[in-house]
């Protein structure tokens, strides 16, 4: 355990699912026709995410969408579906821009916010980069827009306060991911590792995390191709539910859900 910095009365591990939704924002961001070769993102929204709602409910955990503003456009009724189902949607990009962005910055993040905030009838609260860019103004513009969290950072293994312009924020913070090892693209995208091999391995993510500080976040996406949204992948996400549930005192947490505990326990953390 690092410092001062403690979990909920009773709870020695987090546990945390994050879906980036990505759906055809990534093809139509790269300039590529959402057909044929290319059709893997529209499986978000018309089987990876209901396959992925009906699995969460079943396990009754919370979890986490970040959901690119084109993707919202394109599959409204099934953004709206994972709200009414009781899970958080998050801000993700509008295009899924993965490239850097200059003075456009701030009018596509008010765009999604506005898209996100119109169609449920709640703005979001937590954002994550497409690919994880961010620039010096990204924190600021956020803020400003009523973000409470951003989860796009890879450089502690714990929440942490954010930092804008350098200075130590008590009113929002940072929930860092791993897109390497706790993702499933790298997996599947490069080294075309087995399901079952790409399970044991966050298991073992797990047991080191679980040693540690208790903080787990597994991120994951319902394409098609690269993505784990077709059955058998579903079905190793689902194994690896009930392998954190077998273990003492974790608790799933949405994210927003542990975004809150955190600011509401400052102190805490770094
Ligand atoms: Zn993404």
């Amino acid at each position: 355990m690092q410092g001062k910095f403690r979990w909920p009365e009773g709870v020695r591990c987090v546990a945390l699912l994050s879906v980036d939704f990505d759906g055809p924002s990534h093809e139509i961001g790269r300039k590529l026709r959402p057909l044929g070769i290319n059709s893997w993102g529209r499986y978000s929204g018309r089987r990876g995410v209901p396959r992925y709602l009906d699995l969460f409910e079943k396990h009754s955990i919370p979890a986490t969408f970040f959901v690119p503003g084109y993707d919202a456009e394109c599959y409204p009724e099934v953004v709206k579906d994972i709200q009414r189902r009781g899970f958080e949607v998050a801000a993700h990009g509008y295009l899924h821009e993965g490239w850097a962005l200059g003075d456009e910055e701030k009018e596509l993040l008010t765009r999604t916010h506005d898209i996100l905030a119109g169609l449920l009838g709640q703005a979001p609260v937590g954002w994550r980069s497409p690919s994880g860019r961010k620039t010096a103004r990204t924190m600021r513009v956020l803020k400003e827009l009523g973000y409470r969290y951003d989860s796009s950072d890879k450089d502690y293994d714990l929440p942490y306060m954010a930092r804008i312009d350098g200075e130590r924020r008590t009113d929002m913070v940072e929930i860092p991911n791993n897109t390497y090892s706790l993702d499933d693209f790298p997996w599947f995208k490069f080294s075309m590792t087995p399901p079952s091999e790409v399970l044991e391995q966050w298991r073992r993510e797990f047991d080191s995390l679980y040693r540690e500080n208790g903080y787990f976040m597994l991120t994951f996406h319902p394409r098609s191709g690269w993505g784990s949204g077709i059955p058998s992948r579903a079905k190793a996400i689902e194994e690896m539910i009930r392998y954190i549930r077998q273990h003492d005192g974790v608790r799933f947490f949405s994210i927003a859900g542990l975004a809150d505990w955190c600011l509401a326990n400052h102190d805490h953390f770094e």
